[in-house]
């Protein structure tokens, strides 16, 4: 299949979040399933100082917004596989600029014209290649636009004869919300500014326009595609998706196991695997001593790696965090985001000296370490649309204690003493996460039945392979229908 692959960043060359991520692995894993693939992304600043060398495309592409004609340009990278082309929408005035999608001051004021150019560069672009396409796999709202413009005007030219579009959903919340005045910047007719078009309670919405008009919706989870369709958990769109159930579905993101791999993790001093787990207590002792808590303890350490905000429970950790460090446990916290959690965990550090260690900042090289040295995994989120870190933390044998939601859900098996890769609790309560975790930490002392426990986490397959062969599946069933 011929696969177009627009979406906003992609590592190595501009991150934000778990979305470059993705950007970057699927197409790698489609291409190894015998597909070919061009992903596209703006030239960002971030890009042009990412090292990579650029080739520029001949062609320009001239993009009409509003009473002004833009003109971008198309460059790609050198290529690595002849099957796979990453290529660059570059338009300085839109983005070449300090940050991705923001000022100090709050999102840039012109993001609708950003990603109005960039949707319609992307579609330029596509017929330039001279390929007629089968699949046009967009990622979140700043390719919303893609799946109108290609029932609109862009379908009647030839590249797009047969394409099919898919609307992938890596986070809800965020949408691209713009004023009625620049819904002309689209240079959609009118009549598609309407509740059951563009319109969203009086602004446009550029993931809405992704939801109605794509051929096929998944998200990146089968039970954040179900929770999606509710109204605690649709962000106000639950009601566009419960019309389109019938094409909506979920795939689990997969891990990168050859940089997330404790057989040969260049981050670890000692590496262990199933069979010979002892290299772990070497790594547990080492990180305890780093991080000054007591190195001999027998406590059982918890980790937590992420983003500090109220999407990954922070707040219901918050009311029994204190009931918490007065059990027999030491806490690893590796994590940045919002003020009232740095300052209430800089708070519990101090109160319990040498049972918290707290860094806060991002640090790829410690996570890795606490991933390897924790004997369980705290991510108590309050919604969760896929989450890599329990996925990671299977790998080396971390215990995931979650709560069942979104990928989570999908992922984190309860604990039968025979079967089951961790534990898992319901309701978002502070109680329910603190009894869940007693009840681990009991498990933690049945030592055979904590070496089963860990064996099965460790041979959980979340690979991308698994998720491009279901991308596969699903690409063949939205062409065929
Ligand atoms: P989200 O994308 O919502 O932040 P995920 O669980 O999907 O959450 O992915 C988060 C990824 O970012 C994980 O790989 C995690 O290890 C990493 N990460 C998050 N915060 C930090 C941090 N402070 N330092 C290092 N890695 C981090």
């Amino acid at each position: 299949m011929k696969i177009l692959f627009p979406v906003s960043e992609c590592v190595p060359y501009a991150k934000t979040g778990g979305l470059a991520d993705v950007a970057a692995a699927l197409p790698e894993a489609l291409v190894r399933l015998g597909h070919e693939v061009h992903v596209v992304m703006p030239l960002y600043r971030q890009v042009k100082s990412s090292g990579v060398k650029l080739l520029s495309a001949s062609q320009p592409l001239p993009i009409t917004l509003g009473d002004r004609v833009i003109s971008g340009r198309a460059f790609r990278a050198r290529k690595t596989c002849k099957a796979l082309t990453r290529h660059f929408i570059s338009c300085d005035e839109f983005f070449d600029r300090p940050e991705m999608y923001h000022s100090p001051e709050g999102d840039y004021l012109d993001n609708d014209q950003r990603f109005i150019f960039f949707c319609q560069a992307v579609l330029a672009l596509g017929q330039n290649l001279g390929i007629k396409w089968d699949i046009v796999h967009c990622h979140d709202w700043h390719t919303g636009l893609i799946p109108v413009y290609l029932k609109t005007q862009s379908a009647r030219k030839p590249a797009y004869a047969r394409a099919r579009s898919l609307m992938t959903i890596h986070n809800l919340a965020f949408q691209g919300l713009f004023p009625k005045s620049s819904f002309a910047l689209t240079g959609l007719p009118g009549s598609f500014f309407a509740p059951e078009g563009l319109e969203f309670w009086g602004r446009w919405n550029f993931l809405k326009a992704g939801l109605v008009y794509s051929d096929w919706i998944n998200s990146v989870s089968r039970t954040y595609a179900e929770e999606i369709q509710t109204p605690e958990a649709g962000c106000g769109l639950d009601g566009v998706l419960r019309n389109r159930c019938r094409v909506l579905s979920g795939i689990l993101n997969g891990v990168d196991y050859s940089l997330w791999n404790p057989e040969e993790d260049p981050y670890l001093p000692v590496h262990f695997q199933a069979g010979r787990m002892g290299p772990k207590a070497e790594i547990k002792a080492r990180l305890l001593t780093e991080q000054g808590l007591h190195p001999a303890a027998t406590a059982p350490l918890i980790g937590i790696v992420g983003r500090l905000d109220n999407q990954k429970g922070f707040d219901i950790l918050a009311e029994i965090i204190g009931k918490i460090m007065n059990l027999n446990i030491q806490i690893i916290l590796l994590g940045t985001g919002m003020k009232k959690y740095h300052d209430l965990f800089l708070r519990l550090k101090a109160k319990f000296p040498g049972k918290m260690a707290l860094i806060l900042r991002f640090d790829n090289a410690l996570a890795h370490k606490i991933y390897a040295g924790s004997d369980l995994f705290l991510m108590p989120s309050r919604y969760e649309p896929c989450g890599l870190g329990q996925m990671i933390s299977m790998r080396y044998g971390s215990i995931p204690v979650v709560r069942r939601t979104g990928g989570l859900a999908d992922t984190v098996i309860d604990f039968n003493g025979y079967q089951g890769n961790g534990f898992t609790f319901g309701p978002y309560t502070g109680e329910a996460l603190l009894g869940t975790l007693k009840h681990a930490l009991g498990v933690f002392k049945d030592k055979p039945a904590w070496t089963r426990l860990m064996k099965n986490a460790m041979s959980a397959d979340f690979s991308w392979e698994r998720s491009a062969g279901e991308y596969q599946k699903l690409y063949q069933k939205i062409i065929s229908q």
